[in-house]
């Protein structure tokens, strides 16, 4: 059966392909009552699952015996079959089955949550920490229930157009899937800014969010057409539609191709103004991509990325080697390295602390603040690295000037431990400040003063002017970065730094939309960083933009008071000119 799904689009382009159901929300699992004369059937339901993750582990380590997995792999699976075939598991849930009739499933999971709460109990940290691994065989016995594949999320048959549907993902999980050959990415849940949408949109294949029900609706192996720009998948297409699609397709592969005859082409307006285009990436391998791109720095170097799925905190000396790989790897170009931006949805791996309100919550530099020897230790890494070339410290989440000064504090520190080691660093490395809190951007000229450069975050300042919850899909209409209060505060900030001589960039997803390069240059903005894949879309733009005649028309919009002149004005700009 053919079906159309409509969902927000993060990445564009149109893929087609096969859909593999990655990580189904397996938890979420159907509770009903058996009639007495199943439950015997019902516990064999059980035992065969139990029985089919046996078989995949005991694949797995075969796997691991030739020499295909490393070591680490095996012990986690040994640990993995005792607990699948521990009997306060199985036996307790199929009791659970004979006594009250409940489906398995719901047999299986509250026997998993009577365990959890007794792991909670347990005072050694380490043990402790084995619940999510309760937690994930678990999960593994109840897709085995459902009929779902593998215990490798990758092991579509259709290597090269497989889609990944997921029911959410944090940031990390994505972070994982950058090594692998997805042609589009589709989850249930997320927004256009939440840092999973971010990270998917830097796999630079089409991707749509906030499906809702995808991961329902569509089966393993149903053939899909994914178009990222108008955020919609079509299920099973008939033959004429797809032929429809597959011509797009190519159409859209000839723009690009068209689009990389500018990738050397200095980005200057037709007045003569020279614009500088940087690359957002999180870790050092996407350094390929950016040269792709033809970015001449690096706006926003994510360094919390380093942080991600691991059970350690990297060390100085791996920390200090990625980022000297990057500053290497751009020859002196520009290496802007926000430090760690954790917490609220980029948590590390085993952080048990949730906050009422996450978004408001220790994050950034205020989790920085709070943990000075991790500071300390990334501090110093950056310091090492800007031997190696233009490296620049950018703090993200200030809310304080207070910050700024403990910050800079904690920098002189780590420099004055580095010469007593005597190791070379770069004395007169700039830093700078994320504005991406309103009362940073009110209070302008305090930062300003202790700063040497600003990057505008336009990503949180919407979510926080806005108060709109920036990864809530129930709430993503509300998110609008042509707000009349988030134009003016982005303009406002780029006005009063070039009064002040302060050099300003804006890197949030705003600096790589399009829609947005000319209202953004009408505003004075001369720095932008984006994602790789954005770069070539935005330098066109800005060939074809003349200063003196967007200036007048930027200024209207940031004075129209309905979202329909607003949209009139905008359309203005962006066709005509
Ligand atoms: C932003 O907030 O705009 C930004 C660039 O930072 P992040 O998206 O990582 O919060
Ligand atoms: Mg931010």
């Amino acid at each position: 059966m053919s079906f159309i799904l409509q969902g927000i689009g993060v990445s564009e382009g149109i893929a087609i392909g096969h859909a593999h159901l990655a990580a189904p929300a397996a938890l979420e699992v159907m509770h009903y009552l058996i009639p007495k004369h199943q439950v015997d059937k019902e516990i064999a339901r059980l035992n065969a699952a139990f029985a089919a993750v046996r078989t995949e582990f005991e694949a797995l380590q075969q796997s691991v015996v030739d020499g295909h997995a490393r070591a680490e792999f095996s012990a986690f699976l040994e640990l993995h079959l005792m607990i699948l075939d521990d009997p306060t598991l199985s036996d307790a849930a199929r009791d659970m089955i004979a006594q009250t009739h409940c489906n398995a499933e719901w047999a299986l999971t509250q026997q998993m949550q009577a365990l959890l709460l007794q792991f909670e109990e347990i005072e050694d940290a380490y043990l402790r920490e084995r619940k999510a691994d309760v937690v994930q065989v678990v999960e593994r016995v109840l897709k085995a229930m459902m009929g779902h594949p593998g215990y490798l999320p990758i092991a579509s048959k259709h290597t090269g157009d497989s889609i990944l549907i997921a029911h959410d993902l944090s940031p990390a999980d994505v972070m994982q899937y950058k090594q692998h050959q997805f042609v589009a990415f589709l989850t249930d849940l997320g927004s256009q800014t939440s840092h999973t949408a971010i990270v998917a949109r830097s796999l630079n294949i089409p991707s749509i969010v906030a499906l809702h029900h995808a991961h329902q609706l569509i089966q393993e192996d149903d053939c899909l057409i994914v178009d990222g720009t108008q955020g919609i998948i079509i299920v099973n297409p008939d033959r004429y539609v797809l032929d429809e699609y597959r011509l797009r397709q190519g159409q859209l592969e000839l723009e690009r191709k068209k689009l990389q005859r500018i990738k050397g082409i200095a980005a200057i307006t037709l007045d003569g103004t020279p614009i500088d285009l940087y690359a957002n990436i999180e870790l050092p391998e996407d350094i390929a991509q950016v040269k792709e791109g033809g970015a001449t720095g690096i706006g926003l170097f994510r360094s919390e990325f380093l942080f991600l799925n691991r059970d350690d905190l990297p060390g100085e000396d791996e920390q200090f080697e990625a980022y000297r790989t990057v500053a290497v790897k751009m020859h002196k170009q520009p290496v802007t390295i926000r430090t760690f931006d954790l917490g609220a949805d980029k948590n590390l791996k085993g952080s048990t602390q949730v906050a009422a309100n996450p978004a408001l919550g220790l994050r950034a530099i205020r989790l920085s603040l709070a943990e000075p020897r991790m500071f300390h230790t990334q501090l110093r890494a950056i310091l090492r690295a800007s031997k190696y070339g233009d490296v620049r410290i950018l703090i993200p989440m200030l809310s304080n000037v207070s910050e700024i000064d403990q910050t800079l504090h904690l920098i002189e520190y780590a420099k004055q431990t580095l010469r007593d080691d005597k190791i070379h660093f770069d004395e007169h490395i700039k830093v700078g400040g994320m504005i991406e809190i309103p009362a940073a951007a009110l209070c302008l000229d305090m930062f300003m003063r202790k700063l040497d450069f600003l990057s505008i975050g336009t990503n949180d300042l919407i979510q926080y002017t806005l108060a709109v919850d920036r990864i809530d899909d129930t709430v993503a209409h509300l998110y609008d970065p042509l707000h009349p209060a988030v134009l003016w505060l982005v303009s406002h900030i780029i006005q009063s730094a070039k009064r002040a001589e302060v050099p300003v960039s804006i890197c949030g997803e705003m600096a790589g939309d399009k829609q947005f390069t000319r209202l953004l240059l009408g505003f004075g903005l001369q720095q932008f960083s984006m994602y790789s894949a954005q770069l070539l879309t935005v330098k066109n733009q800005i060939l074809k933009s003349h200063l003196p005649d967007i200036v007048p028309l930027s200024q209207k919009i940031l004075k129209a008071d309905h979202p329909e002149k607003m949209a009139t004005l905008l359309a203005r700009l962006n066709d005509g000119v």
